[in-house]
């Protein structure tokens, strides 16, 4: 089994299910129907969907609802901070909430979230003082690959 790991630096941001309007007014967006139900989808930990995914699942609530709207809120969201886009190699873009430093644990399509925050600091040490402070860090992918020893 392939495994990979990805390391993302980000701005930590924490989902409320309570406060995605109140999220959605800071960022001046409009609280449409489609994001409210997109980010309430997104919101629990380990959730990671493909756009279509997330169509399918909408669909039945929103029948007007089509995928472009679904690709265009998407990237709305995501220039506004709020969700992340997750690229792996061989893979359908998935999509979550930007929750901040996390390692992803890929098996297949399935991604798991793990979180060090004394593996970020390191790391964050470690390219502090290999690059030095005028440095800024905007975002870190790194992944690794292997398989189950037999
Ligand atoms: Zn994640």
């Amino acid at each position: 089994m392939m495994c990979s790991f990805a390391v993302h630096f980000y701005i930590r941001i924490i989902p409320d299910l309570d406060s995605i309007k109140e999220i959605l007014q800071e960022k001046k967006m409009k609280a449409s129907s489609a994001r409210l139900l997109l980010l309430e989808k997104l919101q629990p930990a380990q959730a990671h969907y493909t756009a279509e995914e997330l169509f399918q699942s909408l669909k039945p609530v929103l029948p007007g609802l089509s995928l472009a709207t679904i690709y265009k809120n998407l990237e709305d969201l995501q220039q506004a901070g709020i969700v992340r886009m997750v690229t792996l190699p061989n893979q359908v873009r998935q999509f979550e909430w930007e929750r901040g430093d996390h390692l992803h644990l890929v098996e297949g399509s399935k991604i798991t979230d793990l979180e060090d925050d004394a593996l970020f600091s390191k790391i964050k040490k470690l390219i502090s003082q290999t690059l030095g402070s005028e440095f800024e860090v905007e975002n870190i992918d790194v992944q690794v690959f292997g398989k189950k020893k037999k």
